[in-house]
């Protein structure tokens, strides 16, 4: 019932040779026909890997958008319609690295959120807690609240039409990953919020998952009933892990 999706988070790594040898490896991989792929590199190299990507099943995603859909007067921003123009399928949305390092709030999220739909973009909403507030027990209600910025607005059909990354801030570039069986559980917790609001539309949004991904762990992340794929960050650097990690998927 729903697919599952590998996006490849490059961050701010890369440069155009590097990127051009990542991409040769890329081009070089088997990769399987059930699973939507996605790789999400700087945005000043969208266009060579646009370019590059051609013909394969390797969707472009970008790292970030403008909080308005249309280029207007937003220096130093790319606006969704620019993403949209340079070939990009999805885009992430408040990813943890913009939320804390970049002060982004849920409402700044949401207009992204707001703005990537509007223009044909598949937003992939990251959420997810810290360390702190994972032992002080609170995930279940910062997640919650992460997510109800964008279904008081959109409703469990809006937030369908894009992705949910569910992305332990503790295990983002750590090396620590969330257990298969702890992931589930927020998986799971998050799908039965969205079953609360509506039961069709929950079934059908893809739920990924992010932290500390790698080729060795992927198989029984994957494994678990909630878990659509993964968000994967520095082990998309290396093209034979990320195809790997695609085909665990
Ligand atoms: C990320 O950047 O979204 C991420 C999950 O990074 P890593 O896989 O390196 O933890």
């Amino acid at each position: 019932m729903r697919r599952p999706l590998v996006a490849g988070n490059w961050k701010m790594h890369g440069t155009r040779q590097s990127v051009e040898d990542l991409l040769l490896g890329l081009n070089g991989q088997e990769w399987p026909e059930a699973v939507e792929l996605a790789v999400a590199p700087p945005a000043l190299y969208l266009q060579q890997c646009g370019e590059a990507l051609q013909g394969s099943p390797i969707r472009l995603a970008a790292q970030n958008c403008a909080w308005q859909a249309e280029p207007g007067a937003l220096t130093g921003e790319v606006s969704p319609s620019q993403l949209r123009d340079a070939g990009c399928e999805f885009v992430l949305v408040g990813h943890s690295e913009r939320r804390t390092l970049f002060g982004e709030t849920d409402a700044v999220i949401c207009r992204k959120f707001a703005a990537a739909l509007a223009c044909g973009l598949r937003p992939i909403l990251c959420v997810g807690e810290t360390r702190e507030q994972m032992e002080a027990g609170q995930t279940a209600d910062v997640v919650g609240r992460q997510l109800q910025a964008v279904l008081e607005v959109f409703g469990v059909g809006g937030l369908a039409q894009g992705v949910v990354a569910y992305e332990p801030v503790w295990a983002i570039g750590t090396g620590l990953t969330a257990t298969p069986e702890q992931a589930q559980d927020v998986h799971s917790m998050i799908r039965g919020r969205l079953a609360l609001l509506d039961s069709d539309q929950a079934g059908c949004v893809q739920i990924i998952y992010g932290g500390s991904v790698k080729a060795d762990n992927a198989v029984d992340l994957f494994g678990m009933p909630d878990i659509d794929g993964g968000l994967v960050g520095g082990a998309s650097l290396n093209a034979e892990e990320f195809g790997a990690i695609a085909r665990a998927a």
